[in-house]
């Protein structure tokens, strides 16, 4: 959703205020600002993908009025209108992401693509991996096979994710900072929400919310005919359970949604009883090793070259969080999440998002042999192991 690192430098470009502009960022894949409201964040990218059927959308921003009206005017400025809109695609359970999409699909009929284990407050998922029958897997992995053919990439370039830990098989999946407000967080405090003013325009949002029924629940491997591209996806949980990345081997293209970002680095929820973070690492390894990207799209800032580059910066980063969080637990003692979210933010940033990341990196390090974990009073407490090293 957004980012909780520290930040004292200039506005980052995934900050920059919605431009009214459309661009065409490769043929036929147009780039439109929407407005968002979101800590740390100025719009979302809606990606436009057109053909001949009409055009196809990714992202379509938050729920409300205003995203709405902006969505129909960038729509305007391309030259559509919503009932040409054939397919909305959301890549991941953030109402940034989703918030139009219900909306577009009611009245346009178009269809709805989001990963298989797609889940929010309204639109109960299957779990990640329980759901994917036998047959299933099969077709996936022949669907994959023919599709290496059909781009004259070898089925070994395409991507895979072989660690059964990669994608946790969870059905309780609860993640903090999409659990209600008042509910007890993972770690044992009470999710505060947002302040209250954004809660009253959130409730008021949402009553007015057309949910995001997918149409289409798609898994990895799976390919999709959008805008005259056949796009491979690729699932890159850790940001969210459900979050999708698109690839088109044949021009380079990848569209990145919050899994890498140009600048900041996205948020990774702690959820319980799995490791997200490495989920995340190892997804992103991953989209790192796609064969021959040569542009990103992401859902917040700039379309970016170097999305290696960008990968292996966000690890470095993850790696010097972990080392942080270390220290700071062999000097506290045992601790809390909340204890130690507050060693390693900055006040400012105190609070649900704060603890959120901290108990993944936690998670991490306990799976890892690099702390100890047990229940106090309701509260999960850390204990870190000096002699561990588990980066
Ligand atoms: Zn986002
Ligand atoms: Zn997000």
């Amino acid at each position: 959703m957004t980012d909780t690192q520290p930040r004292a430098r200039p506005p980052r470009q995934e900050q920059e205020p919605a431009s009214e502009e459309v661009t065409e960022v490769v043929p036929g894949v147009l780039r439109m600002q929407l407005p968002i409201w979101m800590p740390g964040l100025g719009h979302v990218n809606m990606y436009g993908l057109v053909d001949d059927r009409g055009i196809a959308v990714v992202d379509p921003g938050l729920p409300g009025p205003q995203s709405w009206k902006a969505l129909k005017q960038r729509l305007k400025t391309a030259g559509y209108r919503v009932k040409d809109v054939h397919t909305v695609v959301v890549t991941h359970s953030h109402p940034d992401h989703f918030g139009g999409a219900g909306r577009i699909a009611r009245e346009g009929g178009a269809k709805l693509i989001t990963h298989h284990a797609f889940s929010t407050w309204t639109v109960k998922g299957p779990s990640p991996q329980r759901a994917l029958s036998e047959g299933e897997a099969r077709r996936v992995e022949m669907e994959a096979a023919a599709y290496a053919q059909s781009v004259d990439v070898s089925p070994d370039e395409l991507p895979t994710i072989n660690d059964p830990d990669v994608v946790h098989d969870d059905t309780e999946e609860t993640e903090a900072t999409s659990s209600p407000w008042g509910a007890i967080t993972p770690w044992g405090t009470t999710n505060q929400g947002p302040p209250l003013r954004r809660r009253v325009m959130i409730k008021a949002l949402r009553m007015l919310f057309t949910p995001p029924e997918p149409t289409d629940r798609v898994h990895h491997g799976e390919r999709v005919r959008l805008g005259d591209r056949d796009w491979f996806v690729v699932h890159t949980p850790g940001h969210t359970v459900d979050h999708l990345c698109l690839w088109d081997p044949e021009s380079g293209t990848l569209l990145t949604g919050d899994h890498v970002l140009p600048s900041i680095t996205p948020h990774v929820s702690g959820v319980r009883k799995a490791d997200s973070l490495k989920s995340y690492l190892a997804t992103l390894d991953l989209v790192g090793r796609l064969k021959g990207v040569t542009l990103g799209l992401p859902a917040h800032g700039h379309p970016f070259a170097d999305v290696a580059g960008r990968v292996e910066a966000i690890k470095e980063h993850h790696a010097e969080r972990m080392e942080l969080l270390r220290q700071a637990g062999l000097a506290l003692g045992p601790a809390t999440v909340v204890a130690l979210s507050h060693e390693v933010f900055p006040k400012r940033h105190w609070g649900t998002m704060a603890e959120s990341e901290t108990f993944a990196h936690l998670e991490h390090l306990a799976h890892a042999g690099g702390a100890e974990r047990y229940e106090e009073k309701g509260m999960l407490v850390y204990r870190m192991e000096p002699a561990s090293d588990p980066a």
